[in-house]
């Protein structure tokens, strides 16, 4: 079912910002403060705002792409709310909403549908007037077409296999792929339809393939149907809608107020410059996460359009906040200085307003994007561009998995796992600031070409192009790992691997980008949930919340394993190209990797005598399979060193890449010359026999 149901969501706060943000002391800790989560109508500052937070719905019959084929068809399904869903309405192919019988759970019968494609959209409306749709796509036939002897046998199945999901974004000579099958009859043709025009036709029993040329259409939305007949005359179909275009332009606008007494906080040039035309800018941040697919424009002016401020007829407010009659009055000075605001995907109206009003609010055609007086434009950027993610088409945040299993220690997957909102660190749409969206939800946005996405259900080595730079090849690997009754994948692992860009660098603390990033998470069109980031080092840090997600990328030799769903990954190597990862089903498997010996810092000084200290890190990096180890640690000194403990023994040690420290001292003969001496740490596994080591330096001054 391809969902457009838009969710109100948050933004983190400046000030939740400012109280993530954790100096790392050498010993290692470091103090966040976890945000509170999401929700238009939540609270902030301990005090209630207004419900700003639309209902989901979602249309569970028909599902999208099906073939409806009596003259009666019932539409059905389900819609919730924070507070309560006071109505759900049911149009045709954009027509008038009419009412359906029920809220939570609706239904309503549609009429003689002509032969053809039609959207059903079904919008929930809560009683403070916020609402949302969602739609699908069916075709409908009285199974008289086809040439055959009439409609009443059972039709074939129709499936299309390329593009493999709804709403994929096409460009160029573009190959179809459909496939069908009949228990009972024989195929005796197929055809491919765009927009209900029949653009190819065939015989093939096993599919017809049809290199599509999607250059003479215009950009934007299409509808594909493959159709099918059987020896008896019955046609079975199937839809899915497409979009075709090398670049989808946003129209969005800003418009700015003010209140009465309050002097305007910037220019209207500079919010020009920071969310259209600037080096750094929103769009320049759409531009190159989405290769040029996705870009912000205007309607009066090409680049983007910047209104007001305008001054609304009230006194500065304190805490909490009712933004609804300042907004209004700043849309309605808008209407009539002569902006057309039914010209735009998304109005984003800002002011600045004190830390206690709360937060953004993104999703649909208006965004709220306060003025929380960014110094820079990134800073700017983080808020403006995540509220436009929620209108794009990212409904949710990106979160980060917690697992526990039943001793209470830290696991991959598995277990007991917390989803954690914002926990993401590498995400605009979770704990990140300028980061990309990861490859889900850049599929959500209609980024992604089919070329992009390969699912992968068969063990194998396969290559990650990065998703940071324009690629024709595969930029995310999904392998399914759950399946609905009818066989179906309904949840997924999506691999990717970055390279930094010029929005897309590291986050500060986290090292580098040389591993694959693992995340749970739906299909692209299933719009009701986050995608979670995997920490495939869980053991690795006691810092909380996401400072444990600095280095959940899967580096090159370990292994991230999903022992319920049968799943092992490992990445075979990296480089600034592209990644190698190998994937296998089955019970996972243990795999024994060498410990990786650092310290920290690398090298003291001190006058000859003297007592160095260094923090000693030994990881356990076999598979999660392989379960704990013990390892021996012991030194290697220049002549006349000591060291203390001399050596070191850790039991039980946990895998994949779990971490223990200890401090380490080295002192050298009072008599040394000065110099710099090396010396070197080595851990031994008493499982594998494996051996990692670190050299480290003593300066005698
Ligand atoms: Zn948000």
């Amino acid at each position: 079912m391809r969902l457009t149901a838009t969710k109100t969501v948050a933004r983190l706060t400046p000030a939740l910002l400012a109280a993530m943000a954790v100096s790392v002391l050498a010993s290692g800790v470091a103090q966040a403060a976890k945000p509170s989560g999401g929700g238009g109508g939540t609270t902030s500052g301990g005090k209630t705002t207004r419900d700003t937070t639309p209902p989901t719905v979602s249309i569970s019959t028909p599902t999208s792409g099906s073939t409806l084929g009596s003259s009666q068809d019932t539409v059905a399904g389900s819609a919730s709310d924070n507070v309560s869903v006071a109505s759900v309405t049911v149009s045709v192919d954009g027509g008038t909403y009419v009412a359906a019988s029920g809220t939570t759970s609706w239904s309503d019968v549609v009429n003689s549908l002509s032969n053809g494609s039609h959207t059903l959209t079904a919008k929930a409306t809560d009683g403070a007037g916020n609402s949302s749709t969602a739609s699908v796509t069916v075709s409908v036939s009285t199974g008289t077409s086809g040439g055959g002897s009439g409609g009443t046998a059972t039709p074939p199945t129709s499936t299309i296999t390329e593009p493999p999901y709804d709403a994929a974004v096409v460009a160029g000579t573009y190959t179809l792929t459909g496939a069908s099958s009949d228990s009972t009859y024989s195929i005796t043709r197929e055809e491919w339809d765009v927009d209900g025009v029949a653009v190819a036709s065939g015989t093939s029993t096993t599919g017809l393939s049809y290199d599509w040329d999607t250059s003479k259409l215009a950009q934007g939305s299409h509808t594909l149907t493959y159709r099918t007949w059987n020896s008896a005359g019955a046609e079975g179909d199937a839809s899915r809608p497409v979009s075709v275009g090398s670049a989808t332009v946003k129209r969005v606008a800003v418009i700015l107020y003010n209140f009465q007494n309050q002097a305007p906080p910037t220019t209207p040039a500079t919010v020009q410059d920071w969310t259209f035309t600037g080096t750094r800018s929103v769009a320049g941040y759409y531009q190159e996460q989405t290769f040029g697919r996705l870009l912000l424009g205007g309607q009066y002016s090409a680049t983007g359009d910047v209104f007001g401020f305008y001054t609304v007829p009230y006194a500065y407010p304190t805490a909490p906040c009712n933004f609804t009659p300042w907004e209004t009055s700043a849309l309605q000075q808008a209407t009539a200085a002569g902006v057309n605001l039914k010209g735009y995907d998304v109005v984003m109206l800002t002011a600045a307003v004190p830390s206690g009003c709360g937060s953004g609010v993104g999703g649909g055609s208006q965004d709220r994007v306060p003025w929380n007086n960014p110094a820079t434009p990134d800073q700017w950027i983080s808020f403006a561009a995540h509220e436009l993610g929620h209108s794009f088409g990212v409904h949710h945040h990106a979160a980060a998995w917690t697992c526990t299993d039943s001793s209470g220690h830290t696991v991959q997957v598995g277990g007991s796992c917390t989803s954690s909102e914002y926990g993401d660190p590498y995400d605009i749409m979770g704990g990140g600031s300028v980061q990309h969206m990861n490859a889900y939800e850049l599929g959500q946005i209609g980024v992604l070409r089919p070329g992009n996405v390969q699912t992968v259900t068969a063990a194998g080595t396969y290559t990650l192009n990065p998703l940071t730079a324009p690629s024709n090849g595969v930029q995310t690997i999904r392998i399914p790992r759950a399946y609905d009754a009818s066989g179906n994948p309904t949840d997924f692992y999506y691999l990717e691997y970055r390279q930094p860009a010029a929005y897309d660098v590291p986050p500060a603390n986290v090292v580098d980008y040389d591993g694959v990033l693992v995340r749970q998470a739906p299909d692209f069109a299933a719009a009701t949930t986050v995608s979670n980031l995997v920490d495939t080092t869980p053991g690795s840090s006691t810092l909380p919340w996401v400072h444990d997600n600095f280095d959940a990328a899967l580096t090159p030799g370990r292994y991230f394993q999903d022992a319920a769903a049968g799943i092992t990954v490992s990445t075979v190597s990296v480089s600034g190209t592209g990644a190698s990862v190998r994937v296998s089903f089955g019970t996972p498997q243990c795999v024994r990797v060498a410990p990786t010996m650092s310290l920290s810092p690398a090298s003291q000084s001190g006058a000859a005598g003297a007592t160095l200290t260094y923090t000693a890190i030994l990881a356990n990096n076999d598979a999660p399979a392989c379960g704990a180890s013990s390892f021996d640690v012991a030194g290697s000194l220049p002549a006349g060193f000591t060291q203390s403990p001399g050596s070191y023994g850790v039991a039980g040690l946990y895998p994949a890449g779990t971490v223990t420290t200890w401090t380490l001292t080295v002192a050298s003969p009072s008599t040394q010359p000065s110099g710099s001496y090396a010396f070197t740490e080595t851990a031994t596994s008493q499982s594998s026999g494996m051996t990692g080591s670190v050299t480290g330096t003593a300066v005698v001054q």
